[in-house]
């Protein structure tokens, strides 16, 4: 396989800055007498993971899906295969694929795509996507939800996606699944091999998700601090999907309340990183394929140290999403001191195969990051 030789590059072990060679996907200082030279300078990272994709997510409407079922396989195929290579082009290195409404095409195609060179999980179709919240008075029946979950465990993708609560029509978010049967799903999965990732919004599918032992909390945006030092407890990873539930939340929530809701949620993030527990990063269908970095970017305006924040899409990741030698990113500066370096990568070797991303991407980038800004309140006018 090629290897390619940066100069005086910086990496993340702390040491001064050095000639680093990129072989099979590693970082070295061996360097190999026939790399090539394709860069002076700048600093040689992995690549980041999306911990939270929808591979089959639609571009027409955020929040919506790619209808497999009413496509042939090939089809479905071809639209998995280029968002994956959509997501390696921009040096995405790993991926979660946390599912879809519909039949859990991701997690069913799973073993075809390996050649695309993203490593990926996937959680099949999400178990109760579809039910209405419980009420107190209601009883759904365990035995379907229980083989709901066997079902998108046994087909392979490491985990399983349960979604544990709802916004009704008013009010906050509410409860689609009983605590107690939460507990038993979970439970039965972990029996079945797989790990489970529980979507839960509102306070009381947050308590019900830790009290399950969930293995991650999908946005969690309303957690409290005594949520945080559950998860800090038990090892449940968080990742909070900043970017999304800015957008999700902003038509729901009067702008006060945006306000409030937000900046509890910054100041539990940085708990949750004081006290260990593992933040990562994920897109959830609301970034372009590959712009997971702009969620990095998100969790460091909301107060979390650019160092963290970076860990978020490159380290802690790894926890959850599968890491196999993989894409490289060669960046301009040191992202734990210019997170925003991430954004615009001057070089990616993928695959053996070297990358210089195109010019104009920018472009989607600054447009997205704009929205950002304006979505978090961190500029003054448009
Ligand atoms: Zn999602």
């Amino acid at each position: 396989m090629t290897s390619f030789l940066v100069r005086d590059a910086g990496t993340l072990d702390g040491g001064r800055r050095r000639d680093v060679a990129i072989v099979d996907g590693r970082i070295t200082s061996t360097i190999p007498e026939d790399a090539e030279l394709i860069h002076s300078g700048g600093w040689v990272i992995p690549g980041l993971v999306d911990a939270h994709s929808h591979l089959l997510a639609s571009t027409r409407a955020v929040g919506t899906y790619v209808d497999t079922l009413s496509m042939s396989a090939a089809s479905v195929e071809r639209h998995i295969s280029r968002v994956l290579a959509a997501n390696r082009r921009h040096g995405i290195r790993a991926i979660r694929d946390v599912g879809d409404p519909s039949d859990g095409a991701v997690a069913r195609h799973r073993a075809r795509h390996h050649r695309i060179g993203v490593a990926f999980h996937a959680a099949g179709r999400f178990v109760n996507g579809g039910a209405m919240p419980v009420s107190d008075t209601e009883l759904l029946d365990p035995t379907a939800l229980l083989a709901q979950v066997r079902e998108q465990a046994a087909l392979g993708g490491g985990w399983v996606k349960i979604v544990a609560d709802r916004y009704s029509a008013a009010g906050p978010p509410a409860l689609t699944i009983r605590p107690d049967h939460l507990i038993t799903m979970i439970e039965t999965a972990h029996a079945a091999g797989a790990r489970v990732a529980v979507h839960a919004v509102g306070r009381p599918a947050v308590r019900a998700a830790l009290s399950a032992a969930a293995d991650t909390l999908e946005h969690g945006t309303f957690v409290t601090p005594g949520d945080v030092a559950h998860m800090a407890r038990q090892g449940t990873a968080w990742v909070p999907t900043v970017v999304a539930m800015r957008r999700t939340l902003s038509s729901r929530l009067t702008a006060s309340e945006m306000r409030d809701a937000f900046r509890d949620l910054a100041s539990n993030l940085r708990l949750a990183h004081e006290a260990g527990v593992a933040i990562l990063t994920g897109s959830d269908g609301h970034l372009p394929a590959g712009a997971v970095g702009i969620e990095a970017v998100a969790l460091s305006e909301c107060g979390l140290e650019m160092a963290a924040a970076f860990d978020a899409a490159v380290d802690r990741a790894c926890a959850v999403a599968v890491d196999l030698p993989g894409n490289v990113m060669v960046t301009e500066c040191d992202p734990r001191e210019d997170i925003s370096t991430l954004l615009e990568p001057l070089l990616i070797v993928s695959s053996g195969r070297l990358i210089r991303p195109a010019i104009g991407r920018g472009s989607t980038v600054d447009a997205a990051l704009a929205g950002l800004r304006l979505d978090l309140g961190t500029t003054g006018s448009s």
